[in-house]
Parts: structure tokens; C-alpha cells; sequence
């Protein structure tokens, strides 16, 4: 068994996929080809915004996404203390200094309270601007926004939706990547929406920022000119090819393949419970598009006698995430930090398969197996 198998989904869309390929290669279009702008329609279609603009890859979207917002030194950015890297690494690449903020024991997502908490801190102290909240949709699950959103707005925040994992998920039908200020997205292979190899986007209703981020993408060109530059920008685009994948895998995830994941997390939650594990939860109204099924450890002693004992049946795990961000080596000198679950949860989290195209029996067994392995651990 794979932790999320790929190979499967494209023997399932082969035909597709393999057309859609040669397709390009026949036109030879190989950057900016008419599938990209194809692909951004129905992306901003889908997710219910103004503006989508494909880019190199999911951080290449939070660079881009804060350089529009002006973001750089002398500025502080909120981030979550549990998340990848990037969302961290995005405005520390740009001067910022980045902020960690605590989690929400539940969701995992950053916690409202600790957030105005740290923006109270910062303002005090003085010495940076408070300027952006980088919230992440932790495996799947929309952040906290019905909260977020007003905290942005009383402290005059910037809110940028980290939705690499989040694509697909919603919050009363509302989805994810169009809750911030910009949301963004990454096209990577093990992303709820993948392609085969890297990519991100970006989605905004604002037309200026837009339009900034069009050129930002493109070495600062001037509208449809890219050898008139009048800002310093970056080249971050999509390839024509990976555009044409998506398009296909775009269609199999909003009919089937996200409901199908879905109800995959509904088999392991009902067959998991009671066994001294904690389960995701979801928020009221909240939907997941599960990148991960993550769960809790009671104790985070015997988590690598687990993965082993796993392993062994043929079921691999991962622990997203071993390190709070503020562990990082590379944040070492971030003056602030605000996290406290991080650091316990780091010990605990497990993450098991889940992918569409898993099959019923696939499902029983990872259920079967991590039932013995927790009865045998005692
Ligand atoms: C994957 C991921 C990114 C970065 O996306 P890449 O396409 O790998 O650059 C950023 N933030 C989060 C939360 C992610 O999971």
C-alpha cells in the first residue's frame, strides 16, 4: 500500500491525462499555452473568486502574494507554530519577521486567541509593524475565519490564506484560498489538487494586486511586455504541461474524487473511535479536503514502535509535523515566539493513508492493523 498512490489515480484518468500531454507537445506551446488561462478560469470559477494567476509552485505563491502586499523589513507576519515550512520560510525570505502563534488543540490550526494575543505583543513592543496573518488550512480544514477575519480587520491586518493543503475544503459552502485578503495554493503531487511535478496559484479579488502579481510572476514586465521590466520581480509560472494535467485532474477532483476522500475519512472515523486514539475534528459547517488523516497518540512514547509495526503490515505513515516551526534551526533567531501545543503535539501526530481511489478493503485493513497494533502496544 502507498501513503497516497498516485500511480492509481492515473491509471484511473490515463486516456485523459495522456492526450491532454500529447496535446501540448503536438502544439509545442510549452510555456504560457492556452491551458494555462483555461486552467485559471475554472480555478477561480471553482473557488469563487475574481482572480486566479498559476505560478512556479506553492511558496512561489506566498512570496508572490506578500511581495503584493509590500511586505518586508521592518514588518511582522503571524504564522502558525504546526505547518510546513514554507509558510514560515515565505516572508522570512522577504526580511519580515515572522511570528509564531499557538494552535487550536482540536483543529490544529492557529488559534484565535493566541493570534490578537500575539498582535497586542507586537504592538506594543514597537519596533515592527504588524502587517500580515499567514493562516494555514492544516490538512484539509479551513482555518478558524469566522474568527480570523474580524481580527484582521480590527488590528488592520493583511490576512493571506496558506491553502496548499486546503484546496477543496469549505466553510458553509464558501471555499478555500478565497478567505484572505489573497489565498494561494500548491499544485504539488501529493496536494489534494496535484499535478505531476510543481505548481501553485494564487487567487485574489483585488484587480490591482492582480495584476501586480501577473507582473511580479513575470520579471516586473510592463502588461503583456516582458522585455519592458519596471519592477523587480521573479519567473514563477506554470507549464503548459502541468496546466493540461490539471485541467483533467481538476474535473475528476470536483466530481468525484474529493467526495470520495471524504467519505474515506467518514469510514476511518467511524471505525477508529474508542480506541484511545484522537480523531480529526471538524468544525461545525466545516468541510476537509483531507490532505492528511492525522491522528492524536494519547502519549507520544511508542510512536516509532507504531510506525514500525505499520510498516511491517505494509502500511506506511508520516509525522506531520516532528518540529514546532519554532524549533526550526533555520528560525533560531525569530525573536518571538508564541506556541505552546506544537510542542506536545509534534510528539503524538501520526498521519495514515488516505487517497481517492482507496478501496473498501484497503480501508478495513489499515483499520484492522492499527486496532491490533494500539490493543498489542496496551
Ligand atoms: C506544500 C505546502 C507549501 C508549499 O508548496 P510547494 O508547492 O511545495 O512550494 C506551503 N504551505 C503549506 C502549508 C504546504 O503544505
Amino acid at each position: 500500500m502507498k501513503f497516497r498512490d498516485l500511480q492509481r489515480q492515473y491509471q484511473n484518468l490515463k486516456g485523459e491525462i495522456d492526450s491532454a500531454i500529447l496535446n501540448v507537445l503536438k502544439e509545442s506551446n510549452y510555456i504560457s499555452g492556452i491551458q494555462v488561462r483555461e486552467l485559471e478560469e475554472s480555478l477561480k470559477e471553482y473557488v469563487g473568486v475574481k482572480h486566479c494567476i498559476t505560478c512556479a509552485n506553492g511558496t512561489d505563491a506566498l512570496v508572490l502574494a506578500l511581495m503584493a502586499l509590500g511586505v518586508g523589513k521592518g514588518d511582522a507576519v503571524f504564522v502558525p507554530d504546526f505547518t510546513f515550512f514554507a509558510s514560515g520560510e515565505a516572508p522570512a525570505s522577504l526580511g519580515a519577521k515572522v511570528v509564531f502563534v499557538d494552535i487550536d488543540e482540536n483543529t490544529y490550526n492557529i488559534d484565535p486567541d493566541s493570534l490578537e494575543k500575539a498582535i497586542i505583543r507586537v504592538r506594543e513592543d514597537s519596533l515592527l509593524t504588524p502587517k500580515v496573518v499567514v493562516s494555514v488550512d492544516l490538512f484539509g480544514q479551513p482555518a478558524d475565519y469566522t474568527r480570523i477575519v474580524p481580527i484582521c480587520k480590527k488590528y488592520g491586518l493583511y490576512l493571506l490564506e496558506d491553502g496548499a493543503q486546503g484546496m477543496g475544503g469549505s466553510i458553509a459552502g464558501k471555499r478555500s484560498c478565497s478567505f484572505g485578503n489573497i489565498g494561494t495554493t500548491s499544485f504539488f503531487p501529493a496536494k489534494p489538487l496535484g499535478c505531476y511535478g510543481d505548481g501553485g496559484a494564487i487567487f485574489t479579488d483585488n484587480d490591482e494586486w492582480a495584476e501586480l502579481i501577473r507582473s511580479l510572476a513575470v520579471h516586473g514586465k510592463d502588461g503583456n511586455d516582458k522585455y519592458n521590466n519596471i519592477r523587480i520581480g521573479m519567473n514563477s509560472r506554470l507549464d503548459t504541461i502541468q496546466a493540461a494535467i490539471l485541467k483533467v485532474k481538476l474535473k475528476a477532483f470536483m466530481e468525484y474524487e474529493l467526495d470520495d476522500i471524504i467519505c474515506t475519512a467518514e469510514k476511518y472515523n467511524n471505525s477508529l473511535c474508542g480506541y484511545g486514539l484522537s480523531l480529526p475534528i471538524l468544525k461545525d459547517g466545516y468541510v476537509s479536503s483531507w490532505a492528511q488523516y492525522t491522528v492524536k497518540m494519547s502519549k507520544g512514547i511508542g510512536r516509532d514502535w507504531l510506525q514500525k509495526r505499520l510498516l511491517s503490515k505494509g502500511i506506511p505513515t508520516m509525522v506531520y509535523y516532528s518540529k514546532p516551526m519554532h524549533s526550526q534551526e533555520a528560525f533560531k533567531t525569530q525573536g518571538y515566539t508564541f506556541g505552546t501545543h506544537a510542542e506536545d503535539l509534534c510528539q503524538r501526530v501520526l498521519s495514515i493513508p488516505i487517497y481517492p481511489y482507496m478501496t473498501d478493503a484497503e480501508i478495513d485493513f489499515v483499520v484492522k492493523e492499527l486496532i491490533l497494533a494500539i490493543e498489542d502496544m496496551g
